[in-house]
């Protein structure tokens, strides 16, 4: 029994909550597809004791699907690190640079910010991700990238034994379609198999290969999204803060050199504050190693600045130049646009030539941002809010004023913040 009870006040448990989401069910699922069906693939049409290429091959498998897992849940379980509930700076003095939760009754430390599905205020914070239902942050980016980077992998080694799997019981060798390159299968075809090719066999083993080849491209693309952010040490949140910095500089010709804090110049110097031989990234999450022209809030008092901003407040305005359709993946806006949709469940909005939408964050290739609607519509209280592909949009000119419709939010705001 007090087995039993050590077992179950693991201190973590309550996580165990984050596995109910169809994001993880659908990870798992295909995770738990593909590299099942190459174990088994690899069993009884390619026999891993007889040959050293058979057993390379089949402990090269086991490890792919341990290392996955084990990514996976320590990404989910580990999480991002949480900013403890009210949280207030060493320095009183320093509050005056910071931001502050209500929903937490804390203040916002450097880089962190408030996700709404976690509730809480989370270090470092890049982005929620459904797929671990969790955040990707400061304690978690390690593992989460290294998720990335070894699923592609696992994939295409399971791609590679389903097609030999077919290959080989389909054909008796494998022709490239000019006579001199053949491969000959026969060291392959001396172990016969345990049993023969059955339709169902055929069937599950070309499905899995979809998954794996699936997989292997979605989960590709984000691997070298992620690296990006690790070696620039900028999260896509501050990417955002950055352009918006820019903006504003611009627009009132300050003279001011914004410098992004946390790049430490050199990508390896970068790359070391997250991937550490101890498994946990460098600091607490809280204090940042900085560029030597800054200083520890000089990004938290541009975003002070950001917010204090009666023109773009939180948001820069943007005309539609182009019509799209509310589509996750569209196919007609170019192939970055189709593989690089932001991975959250935040809808889509679809947009007309000539509307307009006040930007509230974006990525390369996507934007999010409020519709700016009719009097009417406004008045309704209708609102449209989501995504859309930033190739569709053009920065507005300085000189177009910001709608009424953002107005009655904004002074809300502003007396939340104040
Ligand atoms: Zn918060
Ligand atoms: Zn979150």
């Amino acid at each position: 029994m007090n087995f039993l009870t050590a077992l179950v006040t693991f201190e973590n448990l309550h996580e165990v909550r984050r596995l109910c989401h169809w994001g993880p069910v659908i990870a798992l699922t295909v995770i738990a597809v593909c590299s099942s069906m190459a174990i088994l693939d690899s069993i009884i049409w390619y026999w891993p004791l007889d040959t050293t290429g058979g057993s390379f091959n089949f402990i090269m498998l086991i490890n792919w699907s341990v290392l996955i897992l084990y990514n996976y849940f320590n990404a989910m379980f580990v999480g991002p690190g949480y900013i403890p509930l009210g949280w207030k700076p060493e320095k009183e003095e320093d509050t005056k640079y910071l931001q502050f939760c209500r929903m937490c009754q804390g203040y916002k430390a450097p880089r962190s910010h408030h996700c709404r599905k976690c509730n809480r205020c989370v270090m470092k914070m890049d982005h929620h991700c459904p797929w671990i239902n969790n955040c990707c942050g400061h304690q978690n980016h390690a593992y989460f990238t290294s998720f990335l980077l070894l699923a592609p992998l696992g994939c295409s080694h399971a791609a590679f034994i389903f097609i030999m799997t077919m290959y080989t019981q389909l054909y008796e060798r494998i022709s490239f379609g000019w006579s001199t390159v053949k491969i000959d299968m026969s060291a392959v075809r001396r172990f016969q198999p345990i049993m023969p090719f059955s339709v169902p066999a055929f069937a599950a083993t070309l499905f899995a290969l979809g998954l794996a080849l699936g997989t292997t491209i979605a989960v590709g693309m984000l691997f070298f999204i992620q690296m990006k952010v690790i070696l620039r040490n900028k999260t896509s949140v501050e990417a955002w803060i950055e352009e918006k910095a820019k903006d504003r500089i611009q627009y009132y010709q300050t003279g001011e050199e914004f410098i992004f804090p946390y790049d430490l110049g050199r990508r390896w110097e970068n790359f070391k504050q997250v991937f550490t031989w101890s498994g946990s990234p460098e600091g607490d999450g809280i204090q940042w190693p900085i560029h030597a022209k800054c200083h520890q809030h000089t990004l938290t008092i541009e975003q002070l600045k950001q917010k204090a901003d009666k023109r773009v407040r939180s948001q820069i305005q943007y005309r539609v130049v182009e019509d799209y359709n509310g589509a996750c993946c569209p196919l007609s806006k170019g192939l970055n646009t189709f593989f690089r949709t932001p991975c959250t469940e935040e809808p889509r909005i679809g947009l007309h030539k000539g509307e307009t939408i006040l930007a509230t964050r974006g990525t390369k290739w996507w934007m999010y941002g409020d519709k700016v609607l009719d009097d009417e519509q406004t008045k309704a209280g209708a609102r449209l809010r989501g995504w859309f592909p930033r190739r569709c949009v053009e920065k507005c000119h300085y000189d177009t004023a910001v709608t009424s419709a953002m107005t009655s939010e904004t002074s809300s705001e502003e007396k939340k913040v104040k």
